[in-house]
């Protein structure tokens, strides 16, 4: 994954603002080292398929800019009428021409309202589905892209996928609006010229291949900046998105004043990189107009010595006019390149997320389980997270029977919660094999698999939204039963507090379960796990936050599920570990079943 930017957060060793650590990624990534069309290319060919999904509107928007376009190229005609009745008025036909001109103002205005409203659509729906498809790509991609030192970062992707995904609906529009529309201006414009003096045209031409030299050589320089202000405030996002939800932690170590600093020293950076760029921007256009009124004045020079007497006063007007709207397409092709070569990184960053690859495959024939009775076999397994790291488990054998329940011991780090993460195959072993009833898991559909393996992590998730949500989350998206919810709640011992909650089972808990207690978090949680109803639950740590009459409910729970689950318990308290019929340590990769009398001596238990 090195392609991804690494926002690094070292320890802090000083509260002072002044010497805060630099913490955004000091190189830029490049992964790409294409010449800059061949890198446009491959950007406008990344986002074809999404473009051309919306083929409707695109079409409608541009024959709206065919009407648009027709109604201009008329009324540059209309203009130069105009002007001959200077000293020789027609009141009849003035009055006429005027309301053609204003007809034709007026389809124009309609016309281009129409095509920007239906190219926003393409726009919007292309990226749109950009968005869906990176999102549940990135969803359904291992675990291994998340953890460990080399994990994106979830703020990195949300900026990605909300914030950048914007920029490349800008760019998506630019195209669209340029690639029709402008080309059909510039040509109604340039015939139009033609039409009236070749030899002006001609000279007004230069002004194409310089305004071109200039727009590329910018949009270079464009692409560059962009880039650096997409990172900057790509690292702002995650440095948020990582001590937001850490502000208790945040405010109990006295670190505001630190945070305050690390704040400002993210959004400095990313002050000076769009500063930066929009100062580029804004220089772009000043440019073109220099050479656009250099060319005019080449123009009024040339009709003086080249035109005398072939050109009247009419065809000064309609060629000036006409001068004037080829500009503006011009203008518009640059800005679309400019345009692109801005959203080029965005469009790199978010198609980046496309790219992860799930290790953990569905075989083609993976069967589904559509019972089992809970027998689970670790044969040989062996597991590690990295080429060059340590093994957490080593060959490891262990025979758990139906219904029954067992639990594990063992120091911080030992891979009790590693365990637990292979039986429901976020990982997959380096060698050796999981069983449930005699099936591989590997020859298992991930669905059924997960189904039947419930897990009660240390780490409790739980989303805004109400109680009953939270425990039926299994059926969030479909049909959540009430009653099944209910008993879940009470088989967890979370019966009575929900119902002492203002709402009940429709009181919203807060962002995380924020407005819960620890322990009141785990019983959700275990409820939740009951709900999903599945024949094997894994609790790890589950009862590590309670109180002593929280953690006697939950034992009470843990007792009544192990009459019809096969249960396996990561705990510390004796209390726990003695539920089980069979005690096992796990650390140094081995795993060593403990006798009870060790265990009441208290030899394995902190
Ligand atoms: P336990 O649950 O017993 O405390 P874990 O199974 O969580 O232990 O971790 C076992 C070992 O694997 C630890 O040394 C830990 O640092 C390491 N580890 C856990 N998750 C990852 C990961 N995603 N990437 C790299 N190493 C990890
Ligand atoms: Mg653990």
């Amino acid at each position: 994954l090195s392609f991804l930017p690494k926002p690094k957060l070292p320890l802090l060793k000083s509260h002072n603002s002044t010497n805060v650590p630099s913490l955004l990624p000091t190189t830029l990534p490049n992964p790409t080292n294409r010449h800059p069309f061949s890198q446009t290319l491959h950007s406008i060919t990344s986002l074809k398929p999404y473009i051309l999904s919306h083929r409707r509107p695109i079409l409608l928007g541009w024959l709206c800019s065919l009407v648009s376009v027709y109604s201009l190229a008329k009324t540059v005609t209309k203009m130069g009428k105009f002007s001959a009745f200077i000293g020789n008025l027609d009141p009849a036909a003035f009055r006429n021409e005027g309301l053609a001109v204003g007809v034709l103002v007026l389809a124009r205005l309609v016309a281009v309202y129409w095509q920007q409203a239906f190219l926003w659509d393409a726009a919007l729906s292309a990226v749109y589905r950009v968005r869906a498809e990176v999102f549940e790509k990135f969803l359904g991609s291992d675990l291994g892209f998340f953890e460990g030192s080399g994990g994106v970062s979830s703020g990195d992707v949300a900026y990605r996928i909300t914030a950048e995904a914007a920029d490349v609906a800008d760019t998506v529009y630019a195209l669209l609006n340029t690639i029709v529309p402008s080309a059909l201006q510039l040509l109604a414009m340039a015939a139009q010229m033609l039409s009236i003096s070749p030899l002006l045209s001609l000279i007004s031409a230069l002004v194409i291949p310089c305004m071109a030299l200039v727009i590329v050589r910018l949009g270079v320089k464009l692409r560059k900046i962009s880039n650096k202000a997409q990172l900057t405030i790509a690292a702002l996002s995650a440095y948020l998105n990582e001590v937001l939800p850490a502000i208790l932690f945040v405010k109990a170590n006295n670190a505001e004043l630190c945070e305050n600093a690390r704040f400002r020293k993210f959004a400095h950076a990313d002050l000076s990189a769009h500063l930066e760029k929009k100062k580029l921007k804004a220089l772009i256009p000043q440019i073109t107009q220099i050479i656009y009124f250099g060319v005019l004045f080449l123009l009024c020079a040339g009709s003086l010595v080249f035109s005398r007497g072939t050109f009247d006063s009419c065809d000064m007007v309609s060629f000036v006019t006409a001068l004037v709207f080829l500009v503006e397409p011009i203008q518009g092709v640059g800005k679309a390149y400019n345009e692109l070569k801005q959203g080029e990184p965005a469009i790199e960053r978010l198609f980046e997320l496309t790219r992860f690859k799930s290790m953990i495959k569905e075989k083609p024939d993976a069967v589904d389980l559509d019972r089992v009775t809970g027998e689970v076999k670790f044969c040989d397994v062996s597991f590690k997270y990295g080429d060059n790291k340590p093994y957490v488990l080593n060959g490891l054998n262990l025979h758990i029977k139906a219904g029954e329940t067992v639990a594990f011991i063992g120091p911080s780090g030992g891979g009790k919660t590693t365990l637990a993460k292979l039986l429901l195959r976020l990982y997959d072993p380096l060698s050796g094999c999981i069983l449930i009833d005699n099936h591989s898991i590997q020859d298992v559909k991930l669905t059924s698999l997960r189904r039947h393996v419930g897990l009660v992590s240390q780490d409790i998730t739980l989303f805004s939204g109400t109680v009953a949500e939270n425990i039926g989350y299994r059926d969030l998206m479909t049909n959540i039963d009430m009653k099944m919810v209910e008993d879940a709640a009470r088989t967890a011992n979370a019966d009575e507090f929900i119902r002492n909650l203002p709402e009940g089972y429709k009181t919203n808990i807060g962002p995380r379960g924020s407005s819960l207690s620890g322990g009141q978090k785990q019983r959700l949680a275990i409820a939740r796990a009951l709900y999903q109803n599945s024949s094997i639950l894994i609790l790890d740590e589950a009862t590590s936050a309670l109180d002593s009459r929280s953690e006697l409910l939950v034992r009470e729970a843990v007792q009544r599920l192990m009459e019809n689950h096969t249960v396996l318990v990561i705990a510390h308290r004796l209390e726990t570990i003695l539920m089980a019929k069979r005690v096992f340590l796990l650390g140094d990769g081995k795993l060593e079943e403990v006798t009870r009398s060790s265990l009441l001596a208290g030899q394995h238990v902190s």
